[in-house]
C-alpha cells in the first residue's frame, strides 16, 4: 500500500473510508481499468492517534457511548471488531408504512435483494438462505419443540460471518490490483465543491505528520461510517455555509441505532420439551441461529415497528442463576473489551458479598466451568470461524429474552458539529441520540403478543413488568456500532440527503456508501445491507465511468 507524496492526486474514483462499505466497493473495480483511490483514515491496525480523531461530544452519556467506542478508525474500519451477525432487511422495511413518520424509501426491496448473495459471499456468511427449514441439511433444530406461535415466525434465522475483518481479508487483493491505490493514514478533512456548478472538485487530505494533499476525481464516495459521514458533510463549509448536501437541514438528522436489551422471564414448563437456543452449522461451517421474528402482517395490523427476539441466558449479575459459567464470565468482565462487556448486563456494582456468591456458583460447578472455558478458547479464541456468542443452558428451562428492535425515524435524534476540535482543527461531532414513544410501544406490544402465543400453547409462560420495559431497553443506551440514517435516502432533498442512487442532492458526483443512507433501521444488523448497497452503487458508478487510458502507476502521487 502506498504512502502519500506530492500535493495532488488525480483519479477517476475516490473512495473515502476503508471499512466494509469502502472495501466492498473498491473490490468491484479491480481490473476494470478505472483508476481508484481508496483512503483509509487510519493505519492497518488500531492506532491511538488516529482513533482520537473520532472523539466528540455526547448530549446524554447514559444514552450513548463515547464516540471513540464502537467504531474503529483504521483499515477495515469497525469490521476489526464486529460480531459478524448477518441477515438482510425485510421487504416490509421498504414499504411506505403510514403509521411510522418518515418511514419512506425511494426504492423497493426488489432493488436491493439481488445484491444480497454477493454481499453474503464477501462477508463469508454462506448461502443467502434465512429459513431454518432450509439453512441446514434436514432443517435446524427447533427452538422450543411443539411451540407454534401465531404472531412470530420461529423459522427466521441469523447467520454469522467469521467474523471477517475486511482489512485483513481483502487488503492484499486490493494491494495487488493494478488500478487501485490504497492510502493509509490519509484523513479527509474537507470536501470542496468547484467554484462554479454542482460538482465536487476535490477532497482535502491531512496526515498526522502535518502534510496536506488533495484528491481530484470524477466521482467521490463517502464510506466513513454513519457518524463521520454526517460530520464531514457538515464540516465542509468552505463554499456551502450549511455544509454539503444540507440545504434542507437534513444532514445528521434521523440518527438511528437499534432498541435492544434483555427483558422478561420465560419458563418453558411443558415436560420433556427440548429447548435449543444455540447454533446449528450449515454445510460450510457457517453458524446459524433461530430467532423469533414478528410477522409483517402483525406489524401492519398493530401499527408498530419491526422486531426480533432470541432466547437468552438469565441476567449475569444476579448469582441466583446458579451457573458457574455465567458467574465466571461476570467476574471476568474487567478483562473483556468495553464493547463486549457492556452488553454482558453492565452497570451493576460488584459488592464483596456478590463476589462471594458468584464464587460459590463456580465452586459448585468447577468441572463444567473449566470445561466451558477450555471449549470457549478452542472454538472462539483460536478458531478461524469463531463460535459467535455465549450460549449457556439455564437451569429449569428459564430464559430471558434478548430483544433487537427497529428504531423509528426521529428528526430530533441528531449528529451535529460540537464545540471541540480534533488534531486537524476540524469540528468534532456532537451526538444527541433520542428515541420516540413508538420505539417502546413496539417492544411492549410484541412482548404482549409473545406472552399470548405462549399462553395459547400452554407449555410455557412469559412474565415481565410493563413499567420496566423502557429501563430494560435503555439499560445500555442506544445499541452500539449501528449508526444509521444520518444521510438518508429520499425521493427529494426535502426528504433526504441522497437520492435513490445514493448521490448527494445538489451535487453531481458525490455519493454515500454505508448505513448513513438507510431511511429506516429495520430489525436487522446493518452490515450485510451496507455491503449490498455498496455493490449496487458500484454498478451505477461503473455504468458512468469509462476505463482510463492512462491507469496510474501504483503509489504515484
Ligand atoms: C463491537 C461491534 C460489534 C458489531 N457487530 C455487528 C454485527 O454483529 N453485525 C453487523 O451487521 N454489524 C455489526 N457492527 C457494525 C459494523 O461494524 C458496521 O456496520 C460496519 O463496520 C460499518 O461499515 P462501514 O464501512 O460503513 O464503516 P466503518 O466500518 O466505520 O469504516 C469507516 C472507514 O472510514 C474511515 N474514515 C473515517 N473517517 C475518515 C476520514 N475523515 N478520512 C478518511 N477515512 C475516514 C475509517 O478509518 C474506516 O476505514 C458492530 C460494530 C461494533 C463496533
Amino acid at each position: 500500500m502506498s504512502g502519500l507524496g506530492g500535493s495532488r492526486l488525480n483519479s477517476q474514483l475516490c473512495i473515502v473510508g476503508a471499512g466494509p462499505a469502502g472495501i466492498a466497493l473498491a473490490l468491484q473495480f479491480i481490473n476494470t481499468g478505472i483508476d481508484v483511490v481508496l483512503l483509509a483514515g487510519g493505519a492497518l491496525d488500531h492506532d491511538e492517534k488516529s482513533q482520537a480523531l473520532y472523539a466528540g461530544e455526547v448530549a446524554d452519556e447514559a444514552l450513548h457511548s463515547p464516540l471513540t467506542e464502537y467504531r474503529h478508525r483504521q483499515f477495515g474500519g469497525s469490521s476489526a471488531t464486529w460480531g459478524g451477525r448477518c441477515m438482510p432487511f425485510d421487504p416490509i422495511d421498504f414499504e411506505n408504512r403510514d403509521w411510522i413518520e418518515g418511514a419512506r424509501w425511494p426504492i423497493a426491496y426488489d432493488d436491493i435483494a439481488p445484491f444480497y448473495p454477493e454481499a453474503q459471499a464477501l462477508a463469508e456468511a454462506g448461502d443467502c438462505i434465512y429459513d431454518a427449514r432450509q439453512a441446514v441439511e434436514g432443517g435446524m433444530r427447533p427452538m422450543i419443540a411443539g411451540f407454534e406461535p401465531e404472531f412470530f415466525n420461529p423459522d427466521a434465522i441469523e447467520r454469522f460471518s467469521c467474523p471477517t475483518n475486511f482489512g485483513r481479508r481483502y487488503g492484499e487483493k486490493l494491494r495487488r490490483a493494478p488500478n487501485i491505490r490504497v492510502l493509509l493514514n490519509a484523513h479527509a478533512t474537507q470536501i470542496m465543491r468547484a467554484e462554479h456548478g454542482n460538482a465536487i472538485e476535490h477532497i482535502v487530505l491531512r496526515t498526522l505528520e502535518g502534510a496536506e494533499f488533495q484528491v481530484h476525481a470524477d466521482r467521490f464516495v463517502l464510506a466513513t461510517g454513519g457518524i463521520e459521514t454526517a460530520r464531514l458533510l457538515l464540516a465542509s463549509r468552505a463554499r456551502d455555509p450549511q455544509g454539503i448536501g444540507n440545504a434542507q437541514d437534513q444532514v445528521g438528522r434521523n440518527y438511528l441505532c437499534h432498541i435492544a436489551g434483555t427483558a422478561g422471564t420465560l419458563s418453558v414448563t411443558a415436560p420433556a420439551t427440548p429447548v435449543f437456543h444455540g447454533y446449528d452449522r450449515a454445510w460450510d461451517g457457517v453458524y446459524c441461529r433461530r430467532r423469533l421474528a414478528l410477522r409483517p402482517e402483525v406489524q401492519r395490523e398493530k401499527r408498530i415497528g419491526n422486531i426480533v427476539m432470541r432466547l437468552h441466558h438469565p441476567r449475569l449479575p444476579d448469582p441466583a442463576h446458579g451457573r458457574g459459567i455465567l458467574s465466571a464470565i461476570y467476574l471476568a468482565k474487567p478483562f473483556i473489551s468495553y464493547e463486549y462487556s457492556k452488553r454482558l448486563h453492565g452497570g451493576d456494582g460488584l459488592s464483596a458479598s456478590l463476589v462471594l456468591r458468584h464464587l460459590a456458583n463456580i465452586a459448585c460447578e468447577p468441572f463444567a466451568t473449566a470445561g466451558f472455558l477450555l471449549n470457549w478458547a478452542r472454538r472462539r479464541t483460536l478458531a478461524a470461524r469463531k463460535f459467535p456468542s455465549l450460549i449457556v443452558t439455564p437451569r429449569n428451562n428459564v430464559f430471558s429474552l434478548d430483544i433487537h428492535a427497529e428504531q423509528v425515524p426521529n428528526l430530533q435524534s441528531r449528529i451535529m458539529l460540537g464545540e471541540g476540535r480534533d488534531a486537524f482543527g476540524m469540528p468534532q461531532a456532537r451526538v444527541d441520540w433520542r428515541y420516540r414513544a413508538l420505539d417502546m410501544e413496539t417492544v411492549r406490544v410484541a412482548l404482549g403478543l409473545l406472552k399470548d402465543d405462549f399462553a395459547r400453547w400452554g407449555g410455557g409462560q412469559l412474565s415481565y413488568d410493563e413499567a420496566e420495559i423502557p429501563d430494560a431497553m435503555l439499560r445500555d443506551g442506544a445499541y452500539g456500532g449501528h449508526h444509521i440514517g444520518t444521510a438518508r435516502m429520499g425521493a427529494s432533498p426535502e426528504e433526504g440527503v441522497v437520492d435513490s442512487e445514493a448521490r448527494v442532492f445538489g451535487t453531481t458526483n458525490l455519493h454515500v456508501a454505508g448505513s448513513a443512507i438507510f431511511p429506516t433501521s429495520s430489525q436487522a444488523n446493518p452490515t450485510l445491507t451496507i455491503i449490498a448497497f455498496a455493490l449496487r452503487l458500484a454498478r451505477h458508478i461503473k455504468a458512468d465511468l469509462q476505463p482510463s487510458t492512462k491507469v496510474s502507476i501504483k503509489g504515484a502521487a
